[in-house]
């Protein structure tokens, strides 16, 4: 659990990045910027653990942002992956395999009759608010303050995660026209929402949340909030949209809609569907999803959609996780880790509070007591997250390079991994005093 070789080989390949790609990544939020120092360049992962260039293992509670939740180089998906190469990569047609993978998230999430494959969560929240856009004939959309929903132009509006960790929350690039057809609320808040649509209802195509919100660190619904978003938007005519890229087959088999028991008109899925490979989804009612081409007007299309590889890699993440006690056991561990963390930070005098639903997880370090909204995570001491990050990192421990990421485990992590990260975690606290 200690650092065998320091991290030469990461900071000479992060040099070399930064000369070949902008900021020496491919997704900002690797850049460790949240944390500082230099980040650590991934040669391999297995189970729970990923290990970098230098030879330094880690105990990994990002897993590749949720997908990994088999754990690393799952024996049954690496070779279903093996197999399908060798009948080719990708035709650009339809294959009984995409056949197979609707049927079952149909099957596993009953609100989605129609779904349609594509590469990205990214790609399946921007055709979703299209085709909610097509299906009302309205244009504005509601977001909430620290919600997440990929690049999209419309939606990168006081984004969370990425936006929050590099301190502005709006992009640059975007038409001031389109990001003004979208509303951002405060989350969690059934005032405001109410005010919003007593004004604007009527010209509201659809509200797209976070059922619980995972990219300012993670932030469970407060009782009755989503059930009045299901109200609200039912009786003015707008579509809901869950944006399950990250808590779909993360939080329970069905999803946070089957933990909360709300319906949405329209679901988009991403991260664990594609069990590492690159995938997205979106789907719903059928008489919404029925305004896609080639059946209806609104159009989408996608060269790799449908990818067999990625397909395959789905297909054997959807069986897997549908054994019986999977969540179960998932939550459980997750549990275990959090009580152990608090016990260790409470000994230690260190103010710090948590959140879990099902596998994802936050920590913070603060002294809330129930977190539900923006403002307490951002009351989160960043400077001692960063100290933390450092000291666990240091341990053979790999959390997210930002306070306002969300926590993943997998089912790779057992008894030895939690109990290794506790005592990691018990002298970075130790050292956190001086
Ligand atoms: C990760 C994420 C996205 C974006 O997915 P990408 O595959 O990174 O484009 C969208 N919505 C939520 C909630 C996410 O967590």
């Amino acid at each position: 659990m200690s650092l065998v070789n320091q991290y030469l080989r990461s900071k000479e390949l992060y040099t070399k990045a930064l000369t070949l790609i902008p900021g020496g990544v491919n997704s900002p939020v690797r850049a460790f910027k949240g944390v500082g120092g230099t980040p650590v360049f991934i040669k391999s992962a297995n189970g729970a653990y990923i290990s970098d260039e230098d030879g330094n293992s880690y105990i990994d509670y990002v897993g590749a942002w949720g997908p990994m939740i088999l754990g690393h180089a799952h024996p049954k998906i690496s070779s279903a992956l093996k197999a399908q190469i060798d009948l080719g990569i990708a035709y650009g047609a339809p294959t009984a395999l995409e056949v197979s993978l609707a049927e079952k998230i149909c099957a596993l999430m009953p609100s989605i009759e129609l779904v349609r494959l594509v590469n990205s969560g990214t790609e399946a929240t921007m055709s979703a608010i299209r085709v909610a856009r097509g299906f009302t004939g309205r244009e504005k959309v509601i977001k909430f303050e620290g919600g997440y929903h990929g690049h999209v132009d419309s939606l990168l509006v006081k984004a969370g995660s990425g936006a929050l960790t590099f301190g502005f929350p709006d992009s640059a690039g975007i038409p001031s026209a389109t990001a003004a057809e979208t509303f951002v609320l405060p989350y969690n808040n059934e005032m405001a929402l109410s005010l919003m649509f007593e004004k604007y209802g009527h010209e509201i195509a659809c509200v797209i949340v976070e059922p619980v919100a995972g990219n300012m660190n993670c932030v469970p619904p407060v009782d009755g909030f989503l059930q009045k978003l299901r109200r609200i938007t039912s009786q003015y005519g707008s579509l809901l949209i869950f944006d399950e890229v990250m808590t779909g087959f993360r939080v329970a088999l069905g999803g946070a809609q089957s933990v909360y028991d709300v319906k949405p008109d329209l679901t988009t899925l991403g991260k664990v569907i594609g069990g590492g490979l690159p995938i997205g989804a979106f789907g719903g009612r059928k008489d919404i999803m029925s305004m896609l081409a080639p059946i209806g007007p609104v159009y989408q299309a996608g060269t790799l959609s449908g990818n067999p590889l990625a397909v395959t890699a789905g297909l054997v993440m959807l069986e897997e996780i549908s054994q019986p006690g999977f969540y179960s056991q998932l939550a459980k561990q997750t549990q275990k880790l959090l009580l152990g963390l608090k016990a260790r930070a409470d000994a230690a005098s260190i103010p710090f509070s948590y959140t879990q639903v099902g596998g994802m997880f936050g920590c913070y370090f603060n002294d809330e007591r129930n977190i539900q909204s923006y403002e307490q995570v951002m009351k989160t001491d960043v400077a001692t997250f960063q100290k933390y990050y450092h000291l666990m990192l240091d341990q053979g421990v790999y959390f997210a390079p930002s306070a306002y990421e969300a926590g993943f485990m997998s089912a790779a992590h057992g008894d030895g991994e939690i109990e290794k990260t506790l005592n990691a975690a018990e002298s970075a606290f130790a050292q956190l005093h001086s």
